[in-house]
């Protein structure tokens, strides 16, 4: 039904770190839809770990070294893909550190220092990877990042993260209202808890998994599956007429009041 959504269509996958990862749930179902993918690694270390999985997908898809902070690397990941394709169809950003030592504790006690880290690599970073990206968007394009209830709420422990995922929230939507004029369109999901290696760095993280299974409406966590179907109709046609939205995929936990 899907497998041709994305037919002839070129994207870059950020945040693929392991196989738990969101993102890597996102790619497999855009390979599933045809895609052609591109990825990104952090490393030497990670890119052990993505290539093993990035080699299971059908077709040949690069692998580059990107460090977000770095932008010549960033400079030179989009020279390769326009070098490669000519032209780029959509971004997904899964992106998001931390200090650990932020992630628990008292918010009013942030470090200045893991505040600033946390919104260069959590929320700017989308910024600076749109502004990249949108000259090889030479057919309109679609963008998404990935976000959480904790950048609209107070979340215990999510403290740092929330404010810079507020932060990534907002850019979605000047973002949109920046690049809609070329027919660029920028979403995000806001996720449901998942276990993935990001999120065990949040002080408390299991109580959170449990918290949600027990009063979201569904009465259970999210899939990541469930998270890359909707991450497929944002980045495909089926969501032409959508950007500068926040699409909550958490089991409805996100419409509790109490
Ligand atoms: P993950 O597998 O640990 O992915 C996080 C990714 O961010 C990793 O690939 C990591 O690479 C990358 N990253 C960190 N710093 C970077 C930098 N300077 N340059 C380039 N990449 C960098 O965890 P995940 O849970 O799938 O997270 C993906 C996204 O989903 C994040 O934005 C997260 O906040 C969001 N999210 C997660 C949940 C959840 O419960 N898991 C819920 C809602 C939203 P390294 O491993 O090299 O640092």
């Amino acid at each position: 039904m899907t497998d041709q959504l994305l037919k002839d269509k070129t994207g870059i996958v950020f945040g693929v770190a392991n196989k738990r990862s969101i993102a890597w749930a996102i790619a497999k179902q855009l390979s599933g839809a045809g895609a052609k993918l591109a990825f990104t690694f952090q490393g030497e270390k990670l890119e052990g770990k993505v290539r093993p999985l990035v080699e299971t997908l059908p077709g040949d898809n690069p692998i580059l070294p990107c460090d977000v902070t770095r932008e010549a690397e960033v400079d030179q990941v989009f020279a390769d893909l326009g070098e490669r394709w000519g032209k780029l169809d959509f971004v997904v950003h899964s992106i998001a550190f931390a200090p650990k030592a932020d992630l628990e504790g008292r918010f009013s006690e942030t470090s200045r220092d893991g505040y600033l880290l946390a919104q260069e690599i959590s929320s700017y970073s989308l910024v600076l990877l749109a502004r990249k990206a949108a000259p090889l968007m030479k057919d309109g394009g679609a963008i998404m990042a990935m976000t959480y209830l904790g950048g609209e709420r107070a979340v215990k422990g999510y403290n740092v993260m929330g404010v810079a995922k507020a932060a990534l929230e907002s850019s979605i939507q000047y973002l949109a209202d920046d690049l809609g004029p070329q027919g660029i369109r920028v979403n995000a999901i806001s996720a449901g808890p998942v276990n993935t290696l990001a999120a065990r760095g949040v002080s408390g993280f299991t109580g959170i998994l449990d918290v949600v299974a027990e009063k979201a409406p569904l009465r259970r966590n999210v899939e990541t599956s469930e998270i890359a179907s909707t991450a497929l109709f944002l980045l495909s046609g089926m969501s032409s007429g959508v950007t500068g939205e926040v699409i909550h995929v958490d089991c409805g936990f996100h419409c509790l009041g109490l």
